[in-house]
């Protein structure tokens, strides 16, 4: 059985960051490119669980293909764990990257540096074509800068010092970034769970 796995995103950081994950595994990647159009799944779940699910779910049940989607977001415990399942709207529904990091910025202001620690949490979901589903969840921990730095990666990137950095994700290499990151941390916990999917097929 020939292996393929479909990453249910529109947002191509998030993709290449997964394809580039994913890279070591014999398996075909496929991007809803290469699908017919499904329709748009609306992410208006309270946790990053339940949109995880239901984006991996309607692509699965959609297209017949095991499908794998990521729900992830910024927790800033200054904020009482916004913006979480908010952060790629936090300033607008269509907020730019810029809008959204400057409306965090404006908010932080004032609070004290020991007080801005945040963490990142990427939820992934894995959905196969009978709608059954598994969640892993990946976290990595930090504070929010004062001013961005770096021009790599996306979203939040500028604003984010992992625990144990001096440097923002953004100004990490791509690798360096994927070896900390909470997609990387749920994405090596998913991989027993693709992993156990294709061994119980082939037998
Ligand atoms: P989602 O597409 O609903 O999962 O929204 C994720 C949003 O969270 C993105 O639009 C970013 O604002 C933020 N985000 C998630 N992962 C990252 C990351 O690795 N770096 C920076 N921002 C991120």
């Amino acid at each position: 059985m020939k292996k393929q796995l479909l990453l249910a995103t529109r947002n191509q950081h998030k993709k290449r960051e997964l394809q580039e994950l994913l890279a070591d595994m014999e398996v075909e990647i496929l991007t809803l490119e290469d699908v017919d159009a499904i329709p748009e799944v609306e992410e208006d779940g309270d946790t990053f669980e339940a949109n995880a699910v239901k984006k991996a779910c309607a692509t699965a049940l959609a297209t017949g293909i095991l499908s794998l989607a990521d729900d992830s977001g910024l927790e800033v415990d200054a904020l009482q764990g916004k913006p979480g399942v908010y952060s790629a709207r936090f300033a607008g529904e269509h907020a730019s990257d810029e809008e959204n990091n400057n409306k965090l910025l404006k908010l932080m202001e004032s609070v004290p540096d020991e007080k801005r620690s945040a963490r990142f949490v990427s939820v992934i979901a894995i959905c196969d074509a009978h709608g059954v589903v598994k969640t892993v969840r990946g976290e990595c921990s930090g504070t929010i800068a004062r001013v961005p730095a770096g021009s790599g990666g996306f979203g939040y990137d500028p604003l984010f010092i992992p625990n144990g950095y001096k440097q923002t994700y953004a100004q990490l290499s791509a690798a360096e970034k994927n070896r900390i990151s909470h997609r990387g941390a749920a994405l090596s916990k998913a991989l027993p769970v693709l992993k156990e999917y294709w061994a119980a097929r082939r037998s």
